[in-house]
């Protein structure tokens, strides 16, 4: 039986929850990212309104590019605690639609509601559901209905922000055929040079290569990727079990060589990363960084602490002091990660208390 999955992705998170806290910057262009200092900042940016996309700034953009296409626009810093907070909030919201529920990011979910509703209603079913995300946390959503998760997710994006698209079961093909292949999450530049050689450049040129052919050329990930763009895909939308480890990585959009800015952001990635512990419960025993140049050669360290903890600062000053090692290299960074293991949870914690 066809499954029905809903792919729910929140309107640029970051600065509508921002607009939501300060109504009188609704309609203006909101800039979520590293302090701009009168166009000499540094840092990034990580998130951008609409308004202020419409004018060329976008996610990942050095602050100070931002600042010179927009110096009348809003700039705050993020704040990531209260980003946590409405998420956990709307993925409540959100699980109470769903059979089968997964969060996939801070801003993102899949739903599985093949029991909850058909075909021939989805559409009222779906309007249900972004209408309880805006009746309670007063943000927009854009979701997408289709027979699998990718499919889902891909139709998510299509008619942002506040879209609602529904590919059902008989259009996957159609829907996906005219798409561009960098529609596939985790299709990048490169995978997308390589298969612009081949001379595939949408979904539909791709599910109809020679499956062999492609294996030659992208390896492994040619069966992933396959399956994904004939719509055949089948991955199960699952809870996902207490995570072995909480991890945020960011990409540069260009790569960086200023100190101070791959400090910066590794302290907002680290920040984020807390959050999610904290909003999991889960205490840590292990803080470990990757750092990625250009060319791809990757990096990780990680340090084990005396004893299990939920400090914020411990997180920062231990990414700080492992990434230490890598200043002063020629070479431009690509990408940074934090990340947290050795999780304990609140209920093993509770355990171990004394009787
Ligand atoms: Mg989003």
């Amino acid at each position: 039986m066809d499954r029905i999955v809903f792919h729910v992705d929140l309107d640029s998170f970051y600065t509508s929850v921002e607009v939501r806290e300060h109504p009188e910057l609704r309609g203006k262009p909101v800039i979520v990212g590293a302090d701009p200092k009168g166009g000499k900042g540094r840092g990034v940016v990580m998130a951008a309104s609409y308004e202020a996309r419409a004018q060329g700034v976008k996610a990942g953009m050095p602050i100070s590019l931002a600042w010179r296409k927009l110096p009348d626009a809003v700039y705050k810093r993020p704040n990531y605690e209260l980003y946590g907070t409405v998420s956990e909030n709307v993925m409540s919201t959100l699980r109470e639609f769903a059979d089968k529920f997964e969060q996939a990011s801070i801003d993102e979910a899949y739903l599985d509601v093949t029991a909850k509703t058909t075909w021939g209603v989805v559409r009222d079913y779906a309007l249900a559901v972004k209408m309880r995300v805006r009746e309670r946390e007063g943000l927009t959503c854009s979701l997408g209905a289709a027979p699998n998760k990718s499919t889902a997710k891909i139709a998510a994006t299509q008619q942002k922000p506040d879209g609602l698209t529904i590919v059902p079961p008989d259009q996957v093909k159609s829907f996906l055929a005219t798409l561009p292949v960098n529609a596939i999450s985790g299709v990048g530049e490169k995978t997308e040079r390589v298969l612009a050689e081949l001379g595939i450049r949408t979904i539909g040129d791709l599910a109809a290569y020679p499956g062999a052919e492609l294996t030659k050329v992208l390896g492994r990930n040619a069966v992933w990727l396959w399956g994904i763009a004939a719509g055949i895909e089948e991955l199960p939308v699952e809870e996902r079990p207490d995570p072995k480890s909480i991890s945020v990585e960011r990409t540069f959009e260009h790569d960086v060589t200023d100190w101070s800015v791959i400090l910066e952001t590794l302290d907002s990635v680290a920040d984020n990363v807390y959050i999610r512990a904290r909003n999991a419960g889960m205490a840590y025993r292990l803080v470990g960084i990757k750092i990625r140049f250009e060319g791809f050669r990757t990096h990780t360290r990680d340090r084990t602490l005396p004893t299990w903890t939920l400090d914020r600062q411990i997180v920062l000053d231990t990414a700080r002091e492992l990434v230490a090692e890598f200043k002063g290299r020629e070479r431009p960074v690509r990408m940074l990660g934090v990340r947290v293991a050795n999780l304990q949870t609140p209920k093993g914690r509770q355990a171990s208390l004394p009787g």
